[in-house]
């Protein structure tokens, strides 16, 4: 392996996911180590696979949790173990992101970089606002400029040249000194009646905007208790924000969802509902473990290949599917271990994903149930296995309870043979956060999809109570087990994606607006 590694100095938007450029975004899979701002999204980290090293180095205007110079150091350091660091910026790296800073100390040492710039908010957040930073109309520049006063409160913004110049102007990091930005501006000489506004949390769902004037903005401001991070924006381009507004408008602009599932399977349902607008955090990493060796397992086959009656093995997943043939394979059986005799094997699947994966290894299923869920499955089973046949559901640890009542009412011999444990994981960072945003409110709904995204939710986000969470649930037993936790509970009419993305557009696509103008 190289001895060297190489630092990628990335930016990451202003906090929308999907501002991240493509190269940030391929990154977030390749790099080892991951050094990220306090401005770096949550919907940003929950798309960071598992198993990379995270340092937060989140410093924020006024208070430095990290001095500049250890940053520097980490990224040397870490890229001298030859490992491939990502250092991950708010906005652009270079737009009042100390990127050059962080490079000196590299090119010195001869460390290999790059620079992958990022979407700043200095153009971002007014567009996501309803604000071109340049209209010919109205202006033929901008200006970005730093708010941030040097040590010992001194500014060092030339008014003058600014009110000269006659452009847009965008002040970031700028809150804490609104007061005497303004107040710089019409000393300058500007027209006080000149528009302006602050833009709170832009491009993200909870962003917020006053659109005033020079000399009423901070006023209208601190009456919104607008915070951090925020920009202001003096020019009459402000007032296009009143034709031009459109973040908010989107079906579920404004919202904010968590999705418990499975990264590949959830996908389809994040897509669907950033699509209409909605910012979507993915929580948490699932992860299957095969529980290997599995004697339960050995034993089982062995019963049920000695069995004399009808046999069935049932599949509720396409994991248990493969896990089952690579642990049959591993114990030195084939499936014609269980054909022979006058009952050969039947196979159930729980569902059309499952059935597939069985197609996977040369096998059609013999029953699937109507309805996909577990109690559909023991019901149709019951039916049509005979009393003393034999029913082996090869699952997840933790399975669902309602496939067997139905077979023991039969007077079906069934046995329940976890494969394999879901696990969820996910960086102690992330759970902090989404606890946090979960406990304030700040997230609109959470979604499950099965059984064991409840249970795996609840143990990877501990809150001491769940009941101000509104669940948004696949099917009738995930209901239940969310109402476990007190959750309030909304079910698809359908147990899929489709159905999923219509109840939340139906639930939150009529909203109050959101903008405070
Ligand atoms: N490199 C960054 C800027 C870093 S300075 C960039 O190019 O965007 C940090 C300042 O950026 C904040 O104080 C705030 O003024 C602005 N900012 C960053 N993200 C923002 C957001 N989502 N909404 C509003 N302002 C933001």
């Amino acid at each position: 392996m190289n001895k060297t590694g190489k630092v990628w100095i990335a930016g990451a938007g202003p906090g929308d996911a999907r501002l991240l450029t493509v190269r940030a975004r391929q990154l977030l899979d390749e790099a080892d180590v991951i050094v990220y701002d306090a401005l770096i999204s949550t919907e940003i980290l929950s798309l960071i696979p598992l198993g990379k090293e995270l340092v937060h180095v989140g410093k924020r205007s006024g208070h430095h949790l990290m001095p500049q110079e250890e940053i520097n150091t980490i990224l040397l350091k870490e890229a001298q173990k030859g490992k491939r660091v990502l250092r991950l910026k708010g906005g652009d790296p270079f737009v009042f992101g100390r990127g050059g800073e962080e490079l000196e100390l590299l090119a010195s040492r001869g460390v290999p970089f790059e620079v992958i710039p990022g979407i700043t908010s200095a153009a971002a957040v007014p567009a996501y606002a309803g604000i071109p930073v340049t209209h010919r109309d109205y202006t033929s520049s901008f200006h970005v400029i730093t708010g941030h006063p040097r040590k010992g409160g001194v500014s060092r913004i030339d008014y003058q040249a600014l009110v000269k110049a006659g452009g847009t102007l965008i002040f970031l990091m700028g809150i804490t000194s609104m007061e005497s930005i303004l107040k710089g501006l019409m000393e300058a000489g500007i027209d006080k009646d000149t528009p302006a506004a602050v833009l709170e949390k832009g491009t993200l769902a909870k962003q917020r905007q006053v659109v005033s004037t020079v000399s009423c903005l901070f006023g209208e401001a601190a009456k919104a208790q607008i915070g951090t991070p925020a920009v202001i924006v003096v020019g009459d381009v402000c007032l296009l924000a009143e034709q031009f507004h459109w973040a908010g408008d989107r079906p579920l602009g404004g919202r904010e969802f968590l999705l418990t599932r499975p990264r590949q399977s959830m996908s389809g349902l994040a897509a669907k509902l950033r699509e209409l607008g909605a910012q979507v955090i993915e929580l948490p990493a699932v992860r299957t473990v095969t529980i290997d060796p599995n004697p339960v397992l050995g034993q089982a086959l062995r019963e049920l290949a000695g069995w004399s009656g009808e046999r069935w093995l049932v599949f509720t997943s396409p994991t248990g599917v493969c896990t089952f043939f690579s642990q049959m394979m591993k114990m030195g059986m084939d499936i014609r271990d269980l054909c022979a005799g006058l009952y050969p094997a039947k196979f159930a699947a729980i569902g059309t994903g499952t059935e597939k994966a069985l197609h996977g290894f040369g096998v059609f299923a013999d029953l699937v149930p109507d309805v996909y869920c577990a109690r559909s499955l023991g019901e149709e089973l019951a039916h049509t296995v005979a009393p003393g046949g034999y029913v082996m559901a090869v699952r997840a640890r933790e399975g669902s309870d309602e496939l067997f009542p139905p077979l023991w009412a039969a007077g079906i011999h069934a046995a329940d043979i976890p494969l394999y444990e879901t696990l969820y994981e996910t960086y102690g960072t992330l759970k902090e956060k989404i606890s946090s945003m979960l406990w304030s409110g700040e997230i609109d709904g959470v979604t499950f999809t099965s059984v064991s995204t409840v249970k795996g939710f609840v143990r990877a986000v501990p809150l001491p109570h769940y009941r101000g969470i509104r669940a948004i649930c696949i099917g009738e037993q995930t209901a239940a087990e969310a109402r476990k936790y007190g959750m309030q509970i909304q079910t698809s009419r359908e147990a899929s994606i489709d159905s999923m993305a219509e109840l939340i557009l139906e639930m939150f696509g009529d909203k109050p607006c959101k903008n405070s103008r």
